[in-house]
């Protein structure tokens, strides 16, 4: 009755610019924002705003306080959070170009520094009842998925960013598999064969999303709903975010994918990533 959380925390620096800049030069940006973003913060967030009790188990500097302050304000527990002195906080410098183009680097910092003991002894209340997610932004997901299953917790894997080699060590103890359309295509390249997880979830950016329940081999399909999309950052974080609370909360598959992709559809008509995702207040009355 819990989501655990292991998962990147990132300060997004976002930078308006004209264009991008070309190797040896310089230019100066229009605009500028700061705001809370890493897959691993935005998935907690939207867990959070959907109603879980929510843990989010991460790693950061011993400063940046706003940073834990703002995932309180959005209903996250933090106190789980690993605060590393001399680490860096995990930071994405993102320059976007009128057009919509943009150019991202990551600083990963502190995410892949998560310390062990200090995981596993956190970990060591999670239930039967509870979910593990997991995303591939961090260090030690194999650690942290093990010891779930070994209590009986369910653990949803996003594949993302999608590495074959860290998807298959974690593979044995996921119980969901979540993926978009790019990284799903890549795996059935790499694994044409069956894949030993009870469901897969798939989400295909405006053309919707389906459930594939492999222990029955039944397929729920969820169409998009119809938005005018503005930034579709962190769309597919607030999608499992949603979707796991809603299934830890008692959801059919069918109900927490439609809450899902209400979540993520509002999501995209708002620019920013972890600041953007809606409440579940903001959820149902756009699905009134
Ligand atoms: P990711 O952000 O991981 O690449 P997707 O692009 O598949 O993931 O988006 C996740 C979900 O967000 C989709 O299944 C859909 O429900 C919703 N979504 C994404 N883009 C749109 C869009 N343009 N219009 C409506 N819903 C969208």
């Amino acid at each position: 009755m819990a989501i655990w959380n292991l998962g990147s925390i990132n300060i997004d620096h976002v930078y308006r610019l004209a264009h991008l800049p070309q190797p040896g030069e310089t230019i100066a940006a229009q605009g500028y924002a700061l705001g809370l973003g890493g897959k691993g913060a935005n998935q907690s967030i939207a867990a959070a705003r959907a109603g879980a009790s929510t843990l989010h188990l991460g790693a950061m500097s011993d400063g940046d306080d706003w940073v834990p302050r703002r995932l309180v304000d959005y209903g996250v527990q933090t106190h789980l959070i690993q605060r590393q002195p001399g680490q860096t906080t995990g930071h994405a410098i993102i320059l976007l170009e009128s057009s919509g183009e943009n150019s991202i680097v990551i600083h990963p910092g502190a995410n892949r520094q998560i310390d062990s003991a200090a995981l596993m002894a956190a970990m060591d209340e999670i239930t039967a009842a509870d979910t593990l997610l997991l995303q591939n932004e961090t260090s030690l997901q194999v650690q942290a998925a093990q010891a779930a299953r070994a209590k009986g917790a369910k653990v949803i894997y996003s594949a993302a960013p999608f590495d074959l080699q860290a998807l298959r060590e974690v593979l044995p103890y996921v119980s969901v598999l979540a993926m978009n359309a790019g990284e799903a295509e890549q795996l059935f390249a790499a694994m044409p064969g069956e894949i030993p997880v009870e469901g897969l979830l798939i989400t295909r950016g405006a053309e919707g999303a389906e459930y594939r329940d492999l222990t029955t081999g039944e397929t729920t399909h969820q169409p998009a709903f119809a938005v005018r999309p503005v930034d579709t950052t962190g769309a597919g974080d607030t999608f499992a975010g949603y979707f796991a609370a809603a299934r830890d909360g008692g959801a059919t598959i069918a109900a927490a994918l439609e809450l899902a992709a209400a979540a993520a559809a509002l999501k995209v008509t708002r620019a920013g990533a972890g600041d953007a995702i809606p409440t579940y207040d903001e959820v149902q009355e756009f699905l009134q």
